[in-house]
């Protein structure tokens, strides 16, 4: 079963290369029918907008760190306006940001972020993941250089499932089209120089030109939560 998931998602790498996002997330829907959840860090609505043209009650996962941007969680509210008919999870860590605190002292994204990460981030993706049979993801390859060989369709080994990311081969000119045209919903932050968005204590704007990842975890080697290894 493993080993068929595999094969298919390694030749749909290479089948839907030049695929549209619609195309990419009818595949989807055709081999995983409601086994299939679409990841948003509501940094921008473009691919819940993408991924309701093909599932309109398509689920959506929100992983709520307890660290949001009011910004980041007012697009997760005005989502479920937007798009009345998907199925929103917001996915909470075990813990309260109170009892990390109490139980691992404060301020752990300081001390520790990939600790910090692996709690908020990780394991709730890991937990809510087990059963699914493929995830979607809004990774791009121009986000950064790391993600610069990011496949349409790959096999995601940690979490065993198919893992989709329908815009990989976007460019910034065509995202910024998309959100003009269909009237995207987009976090403001965008506008006041945070160009990717994560947990308010572990982002910062960036200067024009710079690198669009720079502004996370700055003064860190750090560059991913882990989620996309
Ligand atoms: Fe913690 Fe920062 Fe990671 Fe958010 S991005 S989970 S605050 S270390």
């Amino acid at each position: 079963m493993t080993a068929d998931l595999e094969r298919l998602a390694r030749d749909a790498g290479r089948d839907l290369e030049d695929a549209s996002p619609q195309e990419v997330l009818r595949w989807t829907e055709q081999h995983f029918g409601d086994r299939w959840v679409v990841a948003s860090s509501m940094q921008d609505a473009v691919l819940i907008d993408l991924a309701v043209q093909v599932r309109s009650d398509v689920r959506v996962l929100f992983l709520d760190t307890g660290y949001h941007f009011a910004e980041t969680l007012g697009v997760r509210d005005a989502v479920a306006v937007r798009y009345p008919g998907l199925r929103l999870v917001n996915a909470v860590p075990e813990r309260t940001v109170a009892e990390q605190d109490e139980a691992e002292g404060p301020r752990l994204y300081e001390r520790d972020p990939d600790r910090c990460c692996h709690l908020r981030k990780v394991v709730p993706l890991r937990r809510y993941l087990d059963g699914f049979g493929a995830w979607v993801t809004g990774l791009r390859r121009v986000d950064a250089p790391s993600r610069a060989g990011t496949p349409v369709v790959t096999w995601d080994e940690r979490h065993r499932l198919v893992k989709v990311n329908p815009i990989a081969g976007w460019s910034d000119g065509r995202f910024e089209e998309y959100v003009a045209a269909h009237d995207v919903l987009v976090n403001l932050l965008i506008g006041e120089g945070y160009p990717s968005i994560g947990c308010a204590p572990c982002t910062a704007p960036v200067t024009q030109g710079a690198d669009l990842r720079s502004g996370r975890w700055q003064g860190r080697s750090k560059t991913e939560c882990g989620l996309h290894p």
